[in-house]
């Protein structure tokens, strides 16, 4: 398989501009996710490069958050054939429905699309509940952490970068009067 960032970067997935990220901070770069994952047969490809690292950690069930951390759990949970669960946002926490059962012997890998300050991760955490003592790792496709956090670990990624981030009261981008963009909150215009 090509170089990963050739395929971000063929797919569209990385744009430049001045973005309000799902965490509340700013960023000039933002990762359009669902360049991938509107491709299921690219993610199949892309997650396939981990495979084995994935297969080490035995696990029996993948779980994400809707929406685009769902489907990369979908995905993982076709390479390795197992169940995978989506939890669902209830206000600001995450929550599992749907008679979604966890085995008392299931080996969890919680899934994301993409990770910046891994507040989702520690939704799922939350909304595990005594049942996060079955996980047993963490995926995501694009990690762009800048400081590691020791309640995700281990951490699987396709693609780790530093793309700046900023709290929005530092943010150089708001004081050079940058408009600021809210990707995938308004309907797409149809061609
Ligand atoms: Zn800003």
């Amino acid at each position: 398989m090509e170089n990963i960032r050739q395929i971000l970067e063929e797919n569209k997935v990385i744009l430049k501009g001045h973005f309000l990220l799902s965490s509340g901070l700013h960023s000039d770069t933002y990762f359009e996710k669902y360049r991938l994952l509107e491709k299921p047969y690219l993610i199949g490809e892309i997650i396939k490069t981990k495979e084995n690292v994935i297969r080490s950690l035995g696990i029996t069930l993948c779980i994400g958050p809707l929406t685009g951390g769902a489907l990369v759990a979908f995905a993982v949970g076709r390479m390795l054939k197992v169940k995978a669960f989506y939890m669902e946002k209830a206000g600001e926490d995450l929550l599992l429905k749907r008679d979604f059962l966890i085995g008392k012997d299931d080996r969890i890998l919680l899934c994301d699309d993409v990770m910046t300050t891994g507040g989702s991760f520690k939704k799922m955490i939350k909304c595990l509940g005594p049942d996060a003592t079955k996980i047993h790792g963490f995926f995501v496709l694009i990690d762009r952490s800048v400081a590691s956090c020791e309640e995700i670990v281990p951490l699987i990624s396709i693609y780790k970068t530093h793309a700046a981030t900023y709290e929005p009261e530092n943010c150089p981008l708001c004081k050079q009067g940058v408009p600021l963009e809210k990707r995938g909150s308004s309907p797409t215009p149809r061609l």
